[in-house]
């Protein structure tokens, strides 16, 4: 069974990226948060870790309230930079005895910029997709089901495996060292068993459609899941561009710019990237991923404004 659920409310399967809060304010607003992006039934909702460790408390508590309170599938990202083989496998045990099932499974970046020196003795996400799967085979290496009209017996079957996504980068990763390196690289991760594909974020449709179709051509059959940031500010567009690599959007640059208020600006970004998704889904997208940033009402105003939901009543 696949992580992409055949949704019940959206007309396309859709899912959420948040990440911890910092302090007790936010941690109380991102409760709000994940019930009104859970109301929308998305396939799953991942939770960020910070490379280097400093979150990893905090992402199971997200994760935790998110098993605890909501009926949606928790996905845990974890990273390579900061732990070591053993951590990341005392991690890993930590999250799935918690009921974690799905992972998404990163290098991540050094802290400071630096180099492949930063990174301990699990070098790559490929090699980080391994050990999940190895270390879920040791905690359940088989279930076991009822056979009917047996009462008390049961029959051994094939343990489901947990899902495990990995990033893929439409317009290449920012270190690449040559031009279809990232394309090797999601190769890499799919033969080490991955099940999904999430992408960086992107401005133009045709940077991911083009980007899959290069990578079915090189052998990538997992589906690969859009993901997609609503963008309401210049700063944050900035900020954004700096963090990414990614070149600049004119015309989103432009119209955020010249839009004098707030909620201008917030209708310029969910636009645009209301625009994007229905490009995407035309073109042949499994689903929509949408990096939440901790808010409900712009990401939740995208999919009404691409029509993949009915418009939300706000009351407060
Ligand atoms: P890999 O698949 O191992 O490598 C991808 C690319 O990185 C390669 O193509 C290559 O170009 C380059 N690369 C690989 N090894 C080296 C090396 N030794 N030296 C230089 N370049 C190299 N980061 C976080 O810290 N926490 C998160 O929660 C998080 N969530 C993310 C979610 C998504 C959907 C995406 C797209 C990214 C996320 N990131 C997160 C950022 C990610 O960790 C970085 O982009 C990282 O640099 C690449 O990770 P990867 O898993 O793709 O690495």
């Amino acid at each position: 069974m696949s992580i992409i659920q055949t949704p019940s409310v959206t007309s396309v399967p859709v899912s959420f990226e948040v990440y911890p809060p910092r302090d007790d304010a936010a941690d109380a607003a991102l409760h709000e948060t994940i019930a009104k992006l859970a109301a929308v039934d998305p396939s799953f909702i991942s939770v960020t870790y910070g490379a280097g460790g400093s979150t990893a408390g905090r992402s199971l508590e997200v994760l935790r309230h998110i098993l605890r309170e909501t009926r949606v599938e928790p996905l845990a990202h974890l990273t390579c930079v900061g732990n070591s083989y053993r951590q990341a496998t005392a991690l890993i045990r930590e999250f799935l005895d918690a009921g974690v099932r799905s992972f998404l499974a990163l290098r991540g970046d050094p802290p400071d910029g630096g180099g492949s020196g930063a990174v301990g003795d699990l070098e790559s996400a490929a090699q980080l997709v391994q050990l999940i799967d190895r270390v879920q085979a040791e905690c359940s290496p088989y279930t076991e089901a009822p056979i009917p009209g047996v009462p008390g017996a049961a029959r051994v079957e094939r343990r489901r495996h947990v899902d495990i996504a990995v990033a893929a980068f439409p317009n290449g990763h920012p270190r690449s060292r040559y031009p279809a390196e990232h394309i090797d690289a999601l190769l890499a991760k799919q033969a080490a068993g991955a099940t999904l594909a999430i992408t960086q974020l992107f401005f133009h449709a045709d940077d991911y459609l083009s980007f899959v179709a290069r990578a079915r051509s090189a052998g990538v059959e997992i589906p690969i899941l859009p993901g997609i940031m609503p963008i309401t500010s210049p700063s944050r567009l900035r900020r954004i561009v700096e963090l990414t690599g990614e070149p600049v959007p004119g015309t989103l640059a432009v119209d955020l710019d010249v839009e004098p208020t707030v909620e201008g600006r917030r209708d310029v970004g969910v636009r645009y990237a209301a625009r994007l998704c229905r490009a995407v889904l035309d073109g042949g997208a499994p689903g929509i991923h949408l990096y939440a940033f901790n808010h409900h009402r712009t990401v939740l105003a995208t999919l009404a404004e691409a029509g993949v939901i009915t418009p939300i009543e706000e009351t407060s």
